[in-house]
């Protein structure tokens, strides 16, 4: 199938006008962002929050005027409203006044996830009792970006945060693997989900539900369909951070659940030859397409370290992710090295933070986590940081 193109897009946006402006949602400059993949659609819509849901049937336009566009398989419109949008206001946390007295509260706000976005329709997943919710995300598969998601998790979790970790790497799960869960999650009531408890974890994964070798051929809208499930009908509780583990890639998979998950933050994590491939850098351009702030970035597999005689190898030109981290002007949050501990431990169902806490690994997986949490609790993001909206 041809790949739709923006400026086709672009074009067909031309003809949908703002009856109370009289111009195109494209002339207004409500147009913020266009993604496209494998026939689906996203369109980021950027409104005055004083015309709030008058807009509704403004953006269902827009989605109704793609979707017939001939190679077109679903089209998503969202509106957001992050430019006047005031900071979120501090109010208490909803639901049952429990508290955590183990861990470090995010400075300044005991807000949720208090909305400096909306969205229109009901295109917000909002998970009530979690305060921050990150992605852990790679421009490409196989940089180690789930085992990095579950040991910052692990990280988080044993800097005193209450945190929760969700595989949402619907293509290819690996949490049943790398936290060695062979059981089925429960349901009291027949309609929420109880997370799997690991590590001082709770966990969610497609699968636990599904067999990790059973083929999945997922499009667009039931991708967005099962992350939806395991975000809205788990029940994650009261936590300080849940951890997504993002499907790799910056597809729309990946697009939609930036827009609609109302993101703390992206940790990107990148090889040092991916480094050098850009293929991290579409991670970044796509956070920051959406307005979500990256936290930074690790540099996974940074050097090789002998398992034997301990001796530290640069064999991929380590270094690379500190400077562009530079370059681009985000946090540089650490290096892990390629160790055969790492792997094994993580492939055998026990993560290096949780099973040996003291290592020098853990300790490096520890630092990244401290300096996340750090950025997430400074007393200038309460829940949901004041986005910047960057055109693209
Ligand atoms: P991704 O989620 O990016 O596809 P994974 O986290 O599944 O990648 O990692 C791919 C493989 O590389 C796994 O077998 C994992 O154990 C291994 N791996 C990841 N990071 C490291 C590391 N720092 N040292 C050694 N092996 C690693």
């Amino acid at each position: 199938m041809a790949e739709i193109s923006e400026s086709a897009v672009r074009r067909v946006l031309e003809t949908v006008i703002d009856p109370t402006t009289g111009k195109s949602v494209i002339a207004a400059g409500m147009v913020s962002g266009i993604a496209t993949r494998a026939g689906h659609v996203a369109i980021t819509l950027d409104v005055d929050p004083a015309r709030g849901a008058t807009l509704e049937p403004l953006r269902q336009a827009c989605e109704q005027a793609v979707r017939a566009m001939p190679e077109v398989l679903s089209a998503t419109a969202v509106m957001t409203a992050e430019r006047a949008a005031p900071p979120p206001p501090p109010t208490p946390r909803g639901g049952h006044g429990h508290s955590h007295d183990h861990g470090p509260r995010p400075g300044g706000s005991a807000g949720g996830q208090p909305g400096a976005k909306t969205t229109g329709g009901n295109s917000r997943i909002d998970v009530p009792g979690v305060k921050h919710i990150i992605a852990v995300a790679s421009g490409k598969g196989g940089v180690g970006k789930s085992t990095t998601a579950v040991n910052l998790a692990l990280g988080l979790a044993a800097n005193g945060v209450a945190t929760g970790l969700l595989d949402a790497d619907i293509y290819g799960p690996s949490m049943p693997r790398m936290l060695g869960v062979k059981e089925k999650p429960e349901s009291a009531d027949g309609k929420m989900l109880k997370p799997i408890e690991r590590h001082g974890l709770r966990t969610m994964s497609i699968g636990y539900i599904v067999a990790e070798d059973t083929p999945m051929i997922w499009r667009g809208p039931m991708v967005s369909s099962a992350l939806e499930q395991m975000l809205r009908d788990v029940q994650w509780g009261e936590l300080d951070v849940l951890v997504v583990d993002m499907p790799p890639g910056t597809g729309d998979a990946q697009l939609t659940l930036a827009q609609r998950v109302p993101l703390s933050g992206a940790v990107i994590v990148s090889t040092p030859q991916d480094i050098a491939l850009i293929d991290a850098r579409k991670g970044l351009a796509m956070f920051r397409k959406v307005a979500v702030p990256v936290l930074g970035i690790v540099e996974n597999m940074s050097y090789f370290l002998c398992p034997k005689c301990g001796e530290r190898s640069e064999i991929f030109g380590h270094g690379g992710a500190r400077e562009e981290a530079d370059k681009l002007g985000v946090p540089f949050l650490g290096e892990i090295p390629l160790h055969l501990d790492i792997r094994t431990t993580s492939d055998n169902g026990t993560p290096i933070v949780a099973s040996q806490p003291d290592s020098a690994h853990a300790k490096a997986y520890k630092n990244i986590a401290g300096r996340v949490w750090k950025q997430l609790s400074a007393p200038q993001r309460g829940g949901r940081p004041a986005p910047k909206i960057v055109m693209s």
